[in-house]
């Protein structure tokens, strides 16, 4: 397979920002003017400059053994915490480039090669103007090499083979090429939910109750089915620092329901901890009747040591934890049913389980959290109406398939139990307004960790990304929409639920 074949890189070439990039060409052909302009001076590896840390110059030799030494030493770190790199060095010894592709293999992370087909006379003609040129016969070699390896390139298993155009670096959850863009999605059927883990806003806390309902009326008209809050006492480490704001969940629910008449309401997820059981079951089938029957009931094992500890309540060893979720999957349902029967569970035991009213639905649909496999899984399989997993498509089905499973085991129907997912995602119309969104939220971190880290990418990206995790088994994303402030970041991710179609509130 010849060059010609391989690439195919028209426009631009979309990056994945834990990538190992390979510059290979012979001198003059422009990698390192081409890595300038592409790249940030830190993700560029140069083995030029490294010799000329080393040993005397650039185009010191002698000092090439140490340069590359360190070279793989900085792409093997880089590459463990996934950063971008680009090998700047003429990548003409085969020996090299199939290192290159071990190390990025070795940490999981794709490479890619960037083929330089400058003509020959156009690098000899470069070279003389150089101020140090390479020697006629030492580039003649070097010519003579790539017109070997260029015919090579394509069958050496690199990721992708592409010729020297611009770059746009998206985080890995986004590489797919939104060849999609455009076409509705109507067919797969996927709602959405917006997730609400932060109060940390503007003008807070007088101006908080307003802000919430200007965004909840938001996310409404723009067609998302839910809304979530968390259900925890003190901010989470994975959203924020501890003094931050954080409302009460079912008291905001409740508020919810008031300034809300469409979107269903539910926490991502309620600690099983934290109630007496029976008091949930009184709360959510309240929050049932004052929304209109849209409650949805999270429920999840716990795991925040310090929220427990700082409000006095225990957390029990998993074990224990994970029996108590058991008794509340059917208790309950127990307490919304007809009639107040007696439950005798595995931890719990109630001589009455009264409620009432009971809730408008028939059954609150109950979501169990997290994609745990042996012991969550299979508790979703046994009681649960929904779940929630996390992660990329890859990984969701392989959850999808875990839980199908377990559904199995206990003859229960895996179509009735929905998958949902939950995931950070910041939208931007275009590239230039996605690196301004990313610019403002990311502190001093890099912009493309802090992209990865938030999912950040284009309308069309979005929609890619949700398809194939639509084809993965997903039925409803919940969303946690890192500029989340104001009405405008629901509007500006209203392009996506679009493209899927108008959504309908019968399920979670
Ligand atoms: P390398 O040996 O492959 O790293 O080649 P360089 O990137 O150092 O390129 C040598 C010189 O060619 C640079 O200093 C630039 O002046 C010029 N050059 C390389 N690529 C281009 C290009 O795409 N356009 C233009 N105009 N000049 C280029
Ligand atoms: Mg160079």
């Amino acid at each position: 397979m010849g060059l010609d074949d391989v690439v195919r890189s028209h426009g631009t070439i979309r990056l994945p920002s834990d990538a190992l990039v390979v510059l290979v060409g012979p001198s003059g052909s422009g990698k390192s003017w081409w890595a300038r302009r592409q790249f940030e001076p830190a993700q560029v590896v140069s083995s030029d400059r490294l010799r000329a840390l080393v040993g005397e110059g650039a185009h010191d030799q002698r000092a090439g053994g140490d340069a590359f030494a360190l070279l793989d030493d900085i792409v093997d770190r880089r590459l463990r915490r996934g950063l971008l790199t680009v090998v700047d060095s003429l990548a003409l010894d085969d020996d090299r480039r199939h290192n290159y592709r071990q190390t990025a293999g070795r940490h999981g992370r794709p490479c890619y090669a960037i083929a330089f087909d400058a003509d020959p006379a156009t690098c000899r003609a470069r070279n003389r103007d150089r101020e140090r040129p390479v020697p006629a016969k030492v580039l003649a070699a070097q010519l003579r090499s790539w017109s070997r390896v260029r015919d090579l390139l394509g069958g050496e298993g690199f990721d992708r083979v592409a010729s020297p155009s611009d770059v746009v670096v998206v985080p890995p959850a986004l590489l797919a090429a939104p060849d999609e863009a455009g076409r509705r999605h109507r067919d797969v059927g996927l709602r959405f939910g917006l997730h609400i883990s932060t109060f940390q806003w503007p003008g807070r806390p007088e101006q908080t109750a307003e802000r919430l309902a200007s965004i909840a009326r938001a996310a409404e008209d723009v067609g998302f089915a839910g809304l979530w809050v968390m259900d925890h006492m003190i901010q989470v480490p994975q959203v924020g620092r501890e003094w931050e704001d954080i409302l009460d969940s079912y008291s905001t629910l409740a508020y919810l329901a008031a300034v809300t008449r469409r979107v269903r309401l539910g926490t991502l997820v309620t600690a099983v901890t934290f109630r007496n059981v029976m008091h949930l079951a009184k709360i959510i089938a309240t929050l049932d009747v004052l929304s209109g029957g849209r409650a949805v009931c999270g429920l999840g094992a716990a795991w925040f040591a310090r929220e427990h500890e700082a409000y006095g309540w225990p957390l029990p060893p998993p074990v224990e934890r994970f029996a108590l979720l058991e008794d509340a999957l059917q208790l309950l349902p127990l307490c919304w049913g007809p009639g107040a029967p007696v439950f005798d569970g595995g931890v719990l035991g109630r001589r009455e389980t009264i409620c009432y009213p009971r809730p408008i639905q028939e059954r609150v649909p109950i979501l169990v959290g997290g994609g745990g496999e042996r012991r969550t899984l299979r508790l979703v399989a046994r009681y649960a109406d929904a779940c929630n997993l996390m992660g990329e498509p890859g990984t969701v089905r392989h959850k999808v398939g875990v839980l199908h499973a377990h559904c199995r085991d206990v003859e229960r129907d895996p179509g009735a139990v929905e998958i949902t997912h939950l995931s950070p995602v910041l939208v931007g119309r275009d590239r230039g307004e996605v690196d301004a969104l990313v610019d403002r939220l990311r502190g001093r971190a890099t912009r493309a960790a802090t992209a990865r880290r938030l999912t950040a990418g284009t309308v069309d990206d979005h929609v890619d990304r949700f398809r194939r995790l639509a084809d993965a088994g997903v039925r409803t994303a919940m969303v946690s929409l890192a500029d989340l402030e104001d009405a405008a970041a629901v509007e500006r991710f209203a392009p996506v639920i679009a493209a899927f179609g108008p959504t309908s509130t019968t399920r979670a």
